[in-house]
């Protein structure tokens, strides 16, 4: 267990997912103490919670509430505070897309986007920071966004804006907390294999990705892991693409 990380506490929104998990899995082998979130597949966060037990010989904490809900978030993330203590970082991971052209996107699609993705980031990140910032121990904050954020992408306006607007945020973040030796960068992945793109046109999207094929989860997470290491300490208010070279 590397010395810089040892026993600090990592909160993984969204760990029953594909990256979120293979996220939560690179974090606790890197020795942190990883709080595993989900929302609905607690199946999904315990098999992820057993990878780690079995690795590690610690069984991570699974916390569950909807990063949308406001009030839900807060109090949830209350507890946890009042129990454990600060987390010392947060990725904040979980997200959805519910794609259509805009023209025929459903109020209910614009706006469950930007709940979950962008008021999620506020409503996890902004009552960890304070407790973060009193610890004096410096941190981590690395929010996932996305290419759709940097580039756009037709048929995800609302998704391209909450992952636009999680960038914003993030190097906003990122000025507020430099002297506090708490960094704030974002990754942004490309087509990566995961449940969420299950069902888009994969022999057309391939054609898009210079390497020809879609990232790994794990290739995701080893960008996280980077951003939370201690060399990574001097890198703030940045957007990390992981993308086969999309971009
Ligand atoms: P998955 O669908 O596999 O996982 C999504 C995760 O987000 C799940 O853990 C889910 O929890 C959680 N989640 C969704 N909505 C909420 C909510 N309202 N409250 C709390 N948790 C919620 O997707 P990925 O692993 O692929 O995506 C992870 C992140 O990566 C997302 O932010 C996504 O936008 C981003 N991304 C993914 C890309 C890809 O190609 N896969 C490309 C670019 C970015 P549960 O299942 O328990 O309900």
């Amino acid at each position: 267990m590397p010395e810089h990380t040892a026993k600090r506490r990592m909160l993984v929104t969204g760990a029953s997912g594909g990256i979120g998990g293979a996220i939560a899995s690179a974090l606790a082998m890197d020795g942190f103490d990883v709080a595993l979130h989900y929302r609905s597949r607690r199946d999904a966060a315990e098999t992820v919670a057993a990878t780690i037990e079995t690795a590690t010989g610690e069984r991570p904490r699974l916390l569950c509430f909807d990063v949308a809900d406001r009030a839900a978030t807060a109090a949830a993330l209350g507890a946890d505070l009042d129990a454990h203590g600060p987390f010392w970082g947060v990725i904040c991971n979980a997200g959805i897309h519910a794609d259509a052209p805009l023209p025929v996107m459903k109020p209910e699609a614009w706006d469950s986007v930007i709940r979950t993705n962008l008021d999620g980031f506020y409503n996890v990140v902004q009552p960890l920071v304070m407790p973060m910032v009193r610890a004096r121990a410096g941190g981590r904050i690395v929010a996932i966004s996305s290419i759709a954020g940097i580039a756009g992408n037709r048929g995800q306006a609302n998704y391209a804006a909450s992952k636009a607007g999680v960038i914003a945020a993030a190097k906003s973040v990122a000025q507020e907390l430099a002297k506090r030796a708490i960094t704030v960068n974002c990754v942004a992945p490309g087509l990566i294999e995961t449940d969420m793109i299950a069902g888009a046109p994969l022999e057309e999207l391939l054609k898009l990705i210079p390497m020809r094929r879609l990232g790994h989860p794990g290739e995701v997470a080893a960008a996280v892991a980077f951003l939370c290491s201690q060399g990574a300490a001097y890198i703030t208010g940045q957007v990390l693409s992981v993308n086969g070279g999309m971009l």
